[in-house]
């Protein structure tokens, strides 16, 4: 049991939600209270400890759009200061959730699943949401990271999974009798082997939808018509999903974004020498939790992180996770999650 002094303009649902506890569980600590609305500063609050929790996020072969719709649910109920809401519908009409954690001033922004066989970004940051939620209800460090610190000096948004259409694809999970299906499997050349399949569902690739040289990427790109991978689409940000994510960035303030793909076991920092100062000296910070390799530029243009990085001038990063061939096997999980749990603390930190 913890003592909580009430300070004022504190309200007993804002004490809760600031110890990650359930309301009535804070209330059934406090008998003494009668009228949970009169509470007075210099009051004396008993918090309790919240029980063991169950886990929640189990990384799995096949983890997909309804795993993560599901787990977010048993989230939000374990958690009840996660915020869940939706960035805007993919073009099948599935619904993009954007997840909220911490109430700072400082943005922060992670985003996985650009790439549908790279859907283990989307488990990888669940996994992420589940720990950093629960270390903060128990008041428990990761490493020397202090989590109720950073829950108090930033908000973190993550979008775990930005193409879920194409995930879904991937996993075989799109019925066959759907037009959407059909097309899909016309571009992919009539093969129903989808794991080589990085756009959304309709063959553009989301990581080259946005307004940074999109032009430059039309051209050296290959793919002309859509594609399996790398086609550009017809005009920056044409898909719901570019937009959605492009459109959700804009209307808020982030110090830092990181996109996570895999493979490779590298972070890109740069964009055509628009990147701030401070990129290089946070990706030192990065490389030294992870193993993983900097790199600064790549012929390539119109990804998120470019167009991040050109119109806001702030640090913006691609982080390859994994080494191996797409979609990676998800008995490599525990292996990448060692290696990018100090990218996700540090990104926060910084
Ligand atoms: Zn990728």
């Amino acid at each position: 049991m913890i003592i909580h002094t009430v300070k004022k303009g504190e309200t007993l649902y804002n004490i809760a939600k600031k110890y990650g506890i359930n309301f009535n569980a804070l209330l059934a600590a406090n008998s003494s209270i009668r009228n949970p609305a009169l509470i007075q500063p210099g009051q004396v609050i008993n918090i309790p400890r919240p029980a063991v929790q169950r886990t929640i996020v189990i990384p799995r072969e096949s983890y997909g759009y309804n795993e993560m719709l599901n787990d977010l649910q048993s989230l939000e109920e374990l958690y009840p200061f996660i915020e869940v809401n939706s960035i805007g519908s993919t073009v099948m009409g599935r619904s993009i959730p954007a997840v909220k954690l911490g109430h700072g001033k400082k943005e922060v922004h992670y985003n996985g699943s650009f790439h549908a066989n790279e859907w283990i970004t989307t488990v990888l940051l669940m996994k992420f949401i589940e720990n950093y939620a629960k270390a903060y209800a128990s008041g428990k460090k990761i490493g020397s990271f202090n989590i109720q610190g950073l829950f108090d000096t930033t908000s973190l948004w993550i979008v775990p999974m930005v193409n879920p259409d194409g995930v879904q694809l991937v996993q075989g999970k799109i019925a066959t009798n759907t037009k959407a299906y059909q097309t899909a499997l016309m571009i992919n050349s009539g093969s129903r082997d989808f794991r080589g399949w990085k756009a959304n569902i309709r063959g553009v690739d989301l990581n080259d939808q946005f307004p940074a040289h999109w032009e430059t990427e039309v051209s050296r790109r290959a793919a002309s018509a859509p594609s399996p991978q790398n086609y550009p689409g017809n005009a920056p940000l044409s898909e719901p999903e570019s937009r959605a994510i492009a459109e959700f960035t804009r209307s808020h303030n982030f110090r830092l974004v990181s996109a996570f793909h895999t493979q490779g076991e590298e972070i890109y920092w740069g964009y055509r020498g628009l990147e701030p100062n401070e990129s290089q000296l946070i990706v030192t910070r990065l490389v030294e939790v992870s193993g993983y390799e900097a790199v600064r530029y790549v012929e390539s243009d119109a990804g998120y992180k470019d167009w991040f990085i050109q119109d806001w001038r702030r640090p913006g990063f691609t982080v390859e996770c994994g080494l191996g061939v797409n979609p990676l096997p998800i008995a490599q999980f525990w292996d990448i999650w060692g290696k990018v749990i100090g990218i996700f603390l540090m990104g926060i930190y910084v």
